[in-house]
């Protein structure tokens, strides 16, 4: 592999400064979608309203509620909230989610929806940022990968992704919506019958258990919203999802990695692809910043971390560049002491990228290492290939996205979403 030139180092180093403080500002005359915000905003919206502040705890239990627990999407449905109260909210808000500009549905009952966000000031005046969603069930479990950043400033060189030209973070409740959306359309809230076709078993139970936050962006870069949404979407009264079963993925920015244990008490996942510091800083360029010895010394100072609390290691499989035995042992000596898992993750090609997928006897070779040193090193299999539903491949704007599924089904490649394995 050729290494990279002075100046697409810089560029990189440019983009690794630039931790983008890019939140969306509503856009003026537009009511603001009640729709996943925490409940201190959800309380100061009711009392910026008029609600008076020592009402404004009840109220805002209240419309938590139908918003969280039971997924309301019209204020009429609120029976316990006055008459005039409901009028009132609905002057000055919605409970919009994103609209969903497209819906496909994978043979294998993967799910991945193309969500328009409501427009903000930045650069959105007409048409709000689109970012992917995708469901996938499975025997024991049904995840949900979301997106924290609209596109990704870091630019993995085997990630399709990090070439996005709009990027900006996404606020807490956008990052929320993503799961309120997909409960809507797999009739997963309580008191719902979840259709059999969505994974359902017909009988009442939750579709959606986990949620990893592997599509697009660097949720350490948007760590306040990350926080913020894991905080509402593990709400017991609301959206209900045990924090042990929320995983955050990221390509190593140290310095927030305590943070996120700290604040958010989610499931760490590390994206490490590489065992030499070298080869890393070419396919995750924040290597430069932070490399591999900082990285897992974060790791091995997680908080709560523990045999039942393991950090998963995520490992792109390339061939020829990272998928040797010497790659394998090399990987299991750098992670003694810490509680791992692994994955190994079958490289999902886009037009343009320059890597292959490792053979599968490769990969299996690999895995055995892995495995016979103790870990557990399932390799994620593929799903939603007719949908080309994969992560490292999500790019939002929808011709592009057609575009590219022609093109990659002219050329017969293949697509996984990998995240299946992803653990409770
Ligand atoms: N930015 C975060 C989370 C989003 S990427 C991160 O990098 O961890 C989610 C996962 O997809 C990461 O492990 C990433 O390395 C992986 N990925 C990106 N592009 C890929 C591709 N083309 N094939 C397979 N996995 C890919
Ligand atoms: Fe960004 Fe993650 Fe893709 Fe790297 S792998 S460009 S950090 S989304």
């Amino acid at each position: 592999m050729a290494t990279p030139s002075l100046d697409s180092a810089r560029a990189a180093d440019a983009a690794i400064e630039k931790a983008p403080d890019l939140l969306p500002e509503a856009l003026p005359g537009r009511r603001p979608s009640l729709v996943g915000l925490t409940r201190d905003a959800l309380k100061a919206q009711l009392v910026g309203m008029g609600v008076p502040e020592r009402e404004s705890r009840m109220r805002a239990g209240q419309v938590w509620h139908w918003v969280n627990f039971r997924g309301a999407s019209d204020f009429a449905e609120m029976t316990n909230v006055g008459k005039a109260l409901k009028a009132q909210l609905a002057e000055h808000f919605t409970l919009e989610r994103p609209e969903v500009a497209s819906r496909q549905v994978s043979r294998d009952g993967t799910r991945k929806w193309l969500l328009r966000m409501a427009p903000t000031n930045r650069q959105e005046h007409n048409r709000g940022a689109e970012i992917e969603c995708v469901y996938i069930p499975g025997p024991d479990r049904g995840t949900l990968c979301v997106s924290s950043q609209v596109g990704c400033t870091l630019t993995c060189s085997f990630c399709h992704t990090g070439t996005q030209r709009l990027v900006r973070n996404l606020s807490a409740a956008e990052i929320v919506q993503q799961l309120v959306t997909a409960r809507d359309e797999l009739g997963d809230w309580p008191g719902q019958m979840p259709s059999r076709d969505a994974g359902g078993s017909g009988e009442v139970g939750r579709l959606v258990t986990n949620i990893v936050f592997m599509g697009m962006g660097e949720p350490l870069y948007n760590l306040d919203a990350v926080v913020d949404a894991v905080g509402v979407m593990s709400d017991q009264e609301g959206l209900g999802l045990s924090r042990r079963r929320i995983t955050v993925s990221t390509s190593g920015v140290v310095p927030q990695i305590p943070r996120l244990g700290e604040q958010a008490n989610a499931m760490l996942a590390i994206s490490l692809h590489a065992v030499r510091d070298d080869l890393r800083d070419e396919l995750v360029p924040l290597n430069r910043k932070y490399p591999i010895a900082e990285l897992l010394a974060a790791c091995r100072a997680y908080p709560g971390l523990s045999n039942a609390r393991r950090i998963t290691f995520e490992y792109v499989m390339l061939k020829s560049v990272n998928d040797s035995d010497a790659d394998a042992r090399e990987l299991v000596r750098l992670l003694k002491g810490i509680p791992a898992k692994i994955n190994l993750i079958p490289f999902n090609p886009w037009p343009g990228s320059r890597y292959e997928c490792s053979d599968w006897d490769r990969i299996e070779r690999f895995s055995e290492i892995v495995f016979n040193a103790g870990y557990a090193s399932p390799v994620r299999t593929p799903r939603g290939r007719d949908i080309l539903a994969a992560c490292g491949q999500l790019k939002s704007e929808t011709e592009k996205l057609r575009a590219r599924a022609r093109l990659m089904q002219e050329e017969g490649i293949g697509v996984e979403s990998f995240y299946a394995g992803a653990d409770d």
